[in-house]
């Protein structure tokens, strides 16, 4: 069974339509239930713009958002709400500013950072063939957010103010460690470095630190300062998808003690059980066994990967990047070498460019997609329908259906080859299943244009009150 599962229109009622996720929270794969089917609402952790991404930082971009366009397959485009955040206040931003533009005013320097940063970040995805989230909120414009809910920890007794921080208390919370297992006890055992005098016990964290007169900072009721890194994703959160919902990503590394606290916060300050229902996580991407960092030095950037020839000697096209990642399980550690990206351009270069089609996926594809994103089940059935594309109009248009919602080998939307007529009569037709209310259908053209870069845009004629849509070609 596929996307053809039970709509319903109860919205506290979510349906589950096949899909089966692992959650660190129970460590155990489980049914993908929805809290709502009208609303699928998942976040996952963004980058701290100071820097150049690695391709390891790719990872769990490529991963979400293949899950993403299979929660939109599953639930219906317009069903499913996506916020990843960008970090753009960070010391380590604020180190990068000095070092780059040392004879700019700091706030400026941040701000070239961040900015030239984050473009380059949006560019170096678009070409591994991701779709843009539906929320991107940076830090920076939540700050007022973070304040309110540091208010809240202090007033509830979660937190307390010490030696020119705040502090979140740890044992404050009887659940504290429920994503990564740890105890308190446990933690204070395995701490290596001394406990700083002001903290109350080892594991307690920065919501908020005093900023000198150099450093960026915000007004706030305990001085000029600026947020700790893990309140910004439960202010965020909860502003675009609520105090609780659906999936939240990110790499295994954030597990402890990013997620931890985010869990921590968010329970607290809104007196809930849970802040998202699942949570997933990605294995490491790694070189020679090691994971590939920025601390490690070992890391290769996906704009050095796309542009440059320090990888093996070529450049490699963002479709054979993808492709190579997907050739693992997500939650599998990926040994990166020039072997995997070979292996993933020989078997693009064995399959036929996709068509538009409004077609649904294969079953078989689907059904491994939707085992705990088996990618790699994905990839084989792909290759199969590839190699059976040859043989009629339909098959092809089965096997563009299932790369679309892999993602790999798009369409490359290129204004001179558009068949202009063509995608008018589609925009027209999805205008006729909208007035019919067959909203799945209206959807799934929806999906296919959008898998061929062409973005619709809903709107009123100002004269008539008539629905008219437009459309654009997306690069
Ligand atoms: P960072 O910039 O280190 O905060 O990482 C941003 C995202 O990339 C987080 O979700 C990390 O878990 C993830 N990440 C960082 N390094 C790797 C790696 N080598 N393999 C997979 N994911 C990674
Ligand atoms: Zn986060």
């Amino acid at each position: 069974m596929s996307a053809a599962g039970h709509a319903t229109s109860d919205a506290d009622t979510g349906t589950f339509k096949g899909l089966r996720v692992t959650n660190t929270l129970s460590r155990a794969k489980e049914d993908f239930v929805p809290i709502s089917d009208e609303n699928v609402r998942m976040y996952v952790c963004g980058p701290t713009v100071y820097d150049f991404a690695h391709i390891g930082n790719a990872r769990p971009v490529i991963v979400f958002d293949v899950l993403f366009r299979l929660l939109r397959h599953l639930y219906g485009t317009d069903h499913v709400t996506y916020a990843r955040n960008i970090t753009d206040v960070d010391d380590k931003i604020n180190a990068r500013a000095l070092r780059d533009h040392p004879d700019l005013p700091l706030n400026e320097a941040i701000a070239k950072v961040t900015e030239k940063t984050t473009n380059q970040f949006h560019a170096d995805i678009a070409r591994l063939g991701c779709l843009e989230p539906t929320h991107e909120p940076r830090a920076t414009a939540h700050i007022g957010g973070m304040v309110a809910m540091i208010e809240i920890l202090i007033d509830k007794g979660n937190a307390y103010v010490a030696g020119g921080e705040v502090l979140f208390d740890t044992t404050s919370m009887t659940d504290y460690g429920c994503l990564s297992k740890r105890n308190l006890d446990e933690q204070k055992a395995g701490a290596r470095i001394a406990v700083e005098a002001h903290k109350k016990n080892p594991g307690d964290f920065v919501l908020w630190k005093l900023s000198s007169d150099e450093e960026p900072g915000w007004e706030s009721p305990w001085g000029r300062g600026r947020p700790g890194w893990h309140i910004e994703c439960s202010v965020m959160s909860e502003h675009h998808l609520g105090k609780v919902f659906d999936i939240h990503g990110g790499g295994l590394d954030l597990i402890f003690p990013h997620h931890e606290n985010e869990i921590a916060q968010s329970c607290c300050a809104h007196g809930t059980q849970k802040m998202s229902n699942y949570w997933m996580h990605n294995g490491f991407l790694q070189v020679e066994g090691r994971k590939m960092s920025k601390s490690e030095g070992n890391f290769f950037t996906i704009h050095e990967l796309l542009d440059s020839e320090n990888f093996g000697g070529r450049k490699w096209p963002g479709e054979v990047l993808r492709l190579a990642m997907l050739m693992t399980h997500y939650r599998e550690p990926i040994d990166f070498s020039i072997k995997r990206l070979e292996e993933a351009e020989r078997l693009l270069a064995k399959w036929p460019e996709p068509v538009a089609t409004d077609a649904a996926p294969s079953e078989a594809f689907l059904e491994a997609l939707n085992d705990d994103l088996n990618t790699v089940a994905a990839v084989q059935v792909l290759h199969q329908l590839a190699g059976e594309a040859a043989q009629s109009a339909d098959k092809l248009a089965v096997y563009s259906a299932s790369a679309a919602v892999l993602g790999v080998r798009p369409v490359t939307a290129d204004m001179s080859a558009l068949d202009i007529a063509s995608i008018d009569a589609r925009v027209a037709e999805r205008l006729e299943q909208l007035k019919a209310k067959n909203w799945a259908e209206a959807d799934r053209i929806r999906d296919s244009l959008a898998a061929e870069g062409i973005v619709l845009k809903d709107g009123k004629d100002a004269q008539t009150g008539e629905r008219v849509t437009t459309w654009e070609v997306k690069r």
